[in-house]
């Protein structure tokens, strides 16, 4: 199953921001996927939005997300500002003035300003939508994320006897922290959709498996601040707001060069590491390659290690955060120091696909990073050959 939906394009160019990102990345996989057949195998039909609401039997019923599904995640005065409340959402500690409410938030997350104040890949004068638009595109995206979560644990479109598999052609914003966007991810899609999941009990132990070019560090803050703040399935206890299952996360990353701010991230937030431990990080050193896949089985191992000891056997849904920044061909020159080969990206995420399936665990799996003309040919190469039937 493939979840694509065109109108959640978020053609950054249109407001300005100059970011390296091809805006029509997931429709040239989906274009690769439709050509000469190649759909023909699984993994079936490619969904949009309102498909895949009808799919699940939710066509036209509500909005897919609601301002609660943030909160249960991001800081509630971080929220606030992203809605607009009146008064609320003054810049964090270190940040200039123009950095607060809705386009304050945005312009921190998307790096449009740099360390004096300037414009940074940012010509608002060229834009034809204001910049504040974007949150509603971005909601979208987060939507969709959750909705391939679903899909997943549908089992829609599985074969028989095997775990629901999902592919969406958008999501992936690891880097958006508790109280502020990062990286360019204003929100955590990937937490949201999680927690969601779990407080609908559709599931309690959730993997998150993250092969981005980048460690996902705002994703590792989230788990790691529930769990101090304690929630049911996390060690700690009851938390003081919502319910919590419990999350395992591995990032497996470039070993350095993220954050590329760490110093000022330091100083900015005394007390506060730049990165937060995910339960598991593999650093891959330039140069590393080759140990890539052993060292993400190593990973995979440890966190099946980690789950029959803190909370039962096997998740009941894995999140896939696979990033094609690590490509040698990607466009974001602060990736460069991970170079995989398209074979390697396709070991990657062969190992991850074959390693879910045998243990029986539905996985979605999301974008995420991917610069420049060629970061559509890892997704579309590593779809292309799965093996299932269709049905
Ligand atoms: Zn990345």
């Amino acid at each position: 199953m493939i979840l694509h939906d065109p109108s959640l394009n978020m053609a950054f160019r249109d407001y300005g921001i100059m970011l390296p990102i091809a805006p029509d990345r997931a429709s040239r996989v989906a274009e690769f996927l439709g050509k000469d057949g190649a759909l023909s195998s699984f993994p079936g039909p490619v969904l949009d939005i309102p498909g895949a609401l009808g799919l699940l039997g939710e066509a036209g019923s509500r909005p897919v997300l609601d301002r609660a599904d943030l909160e249960r995640v991001h800081q509630r005065d971080f929220v606030a500002a992203l809605y607009g409340d009146p008064g609320r959402g003054a810049p964090a500690e270190g940040r200039p003035d123009t950095m607060s409410g809705l386009e304050g938030a945005l312009l921190y997350a998307y790096e449009l300003i740099d360390s004096r104040g300037r414009p940074h890949r940012y010509e608002p004068d060229r834009a034809l939508k204001p910049l504040p638009a974007l949150f509603d595109t971005i909601l979208a995206q987060v939507g969709g994320t959750y909705l391939a979560c679903r899909l997943a644990l549908g089992q829609i479109g599985a074969p028989p006897g095997a775990a629901g598999f999902c592919y969406y052609l958008g999501g992936g914003m690891h880097h958006a922290r508790y109280d502020s966007g990062s990286g360019f991810c204003l929100v955590n899609d990937i937490m949201i959709a999680a927690r969601k999941i779990q407080a609908e009990g559709r599931a309690r132990l959730i993997w998150i498996v993250d092969v981005d070019a980048h460690k996902g560090d705002g994703t590792a803050e989230l788990v790691r601040f529930a769990r101090n703040r304690g929630g049911p399935g996390e060690p700690g206890g009851i938390g003081a707001r919502g319910v919590y299952g419990p999350v395992l996360t591995l990032s497996v990353h470039m070993a350095s060069g993220w954050p590329l701010d760490a110093e000022s991230l330091a100083a900015a937030r005394p007390g506060r590491a730049p990165l937060v431990q995910s339960d598991i990080d593999i650093g891959i050193e330039a140069g590393e390659e080759a140990a890539y896949v052993p060292r993400l089985k190593e990973g995979l191992c440890g966190m099946e290690k980690l789950s029959a000891g803190a909370s039962g056997p096997m998740p009941d849904l894995a999140i896939v955060v696979d990033g094609a920044d690590p490509y040698e061909h990607d466009g974001l020159p602060s990736s460069g120091l991970l170079r995989l080969s398209l074979d390697q990206c396709l070991a990657r995420d062969r190992l991850i696909y074959t390693f879910l399936r045998e243990r029986h665990i539905p996985s979605a799996w999301i974008m995420a990073g991917g610069y420049g003309d060629r970061a559509w040919e890892p997704p579309a190469r590593f779809l292309e050959g799965l093996p299932e039937p269709r049905r």
